[in-house]
């Protein structure tokens, strides 16, 4: 389970503070999603959890099964079970894609003590997900997401997903920028990789990937802390409201 609790964050060249003591608890098992209005610190949160440079934790603790995620480096905190999909995919010129999740994989499995895979079975493994994804072998050779349309790019993220069996899924804007028929492809990538031992936080300005992808829980964020916390008719009230009267009725 990932606990987070009286996280503040600032940034670390300016006196920004973005993060002012939020608290989150996400059930193993579970999908909980994160809405809120834009500049609310939602993406902030999703890189502080992946250890980006540019952020300074002034108080508070994030934990995974009770483990501190926050004094981790990155590598550590994938090899212990975390994965972001982010809003904007990096594009890695020169570094094929089929290399790159095979690295990522092995690179796992030697942090946690484990054999690496074999290439036989790598491929084997690669290519049945891939395909579930639509995802084509020509895609797979072609340097990590450089060219691929915003679509390819989510999907590709999906199949980093799938290849590293992480425990807790950090999902930021992955709907944003795409049509409806990607946008369900990838909500179909995440249900079939829901499961009892792993959990998900789906943060989404709008509530249309919530159709497809059904949170337990959903959480409104606003002004660097999470405000109300409900079921999914929460986010129903969202689309159909705006933000506006939670926030009034909150803050
Ligand atoms: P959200 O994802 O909810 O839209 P963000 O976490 O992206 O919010 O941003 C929260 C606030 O922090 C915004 O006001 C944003 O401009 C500011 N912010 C975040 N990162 C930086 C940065 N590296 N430099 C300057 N401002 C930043
Ligand atoms: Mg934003
Ligand atoms: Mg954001």
């Amino acid at each position: 389970m990932l606990e987070i609790k009286n996280l503040h964050v600032k940034l670390e060249d300016d006196e920004k503070v973005i993060l002012k003591g939020l608290n989150l608890t996400v059930e193993t098992g579970k999908v909980h999603a994160i809405m809120g209005p834009n500049g609310s610190g939602k993406s902030t949160l999703s890189y502080v959890l992946s250890g980006r440079d540019g952020y300074e934790v002034t108080d508070g603790s994030a934990t995974l099964d009770g483990v501190e995620l926050l004094e981790m480096e990155p590598e550590e905190r994938a090899a212990a079970g975390l994965f972001l999909a982010f809003q904007y995919p990096v594009e890695i010129p020169g570094v094929g894609n089929m290399t790159f999740l095979r690295t990522a994989v092995n690179a796992q499995r030697k942090a946690r003590g484990e054999e690496e895979m074999s290439a036989g079975e790598f491929l084997k493994v690669v290519r049945e997900k891939a395909k579930s994804l639509k995802i084509d072998a020509e895609m797979m050779k072609r340097p990590v997401n450089v060219g691929f349309s915003g679509g390819e790019k989510k999907r590709n993220e999906i199949l980093q997903m799938a290849m590293l069996e992480p425990k807790m899924c950090i999902l930021d804007e992955t709907d944003s920028g795409l049509d409806v028929d990607a946008m369900k492809l990838v909500a179909e990538g995440v249900n079939a990789l829901r499961n009892e031992g792993r959990s998900f936080l789906v943060i989404t300005h709008y509530q249309r990937l919530l159709d497809h992808i059904k949170p337990d829980v959903v959480h409104i964020m606003a002004d660097g802390r999470i405000v109300k916390t409900g079921g999914p008719e929460l986010a129903l009230e969202v689309e159909n409201n705006g933000y506006a009267d939670i926030l009034a009725e909150v803050l």
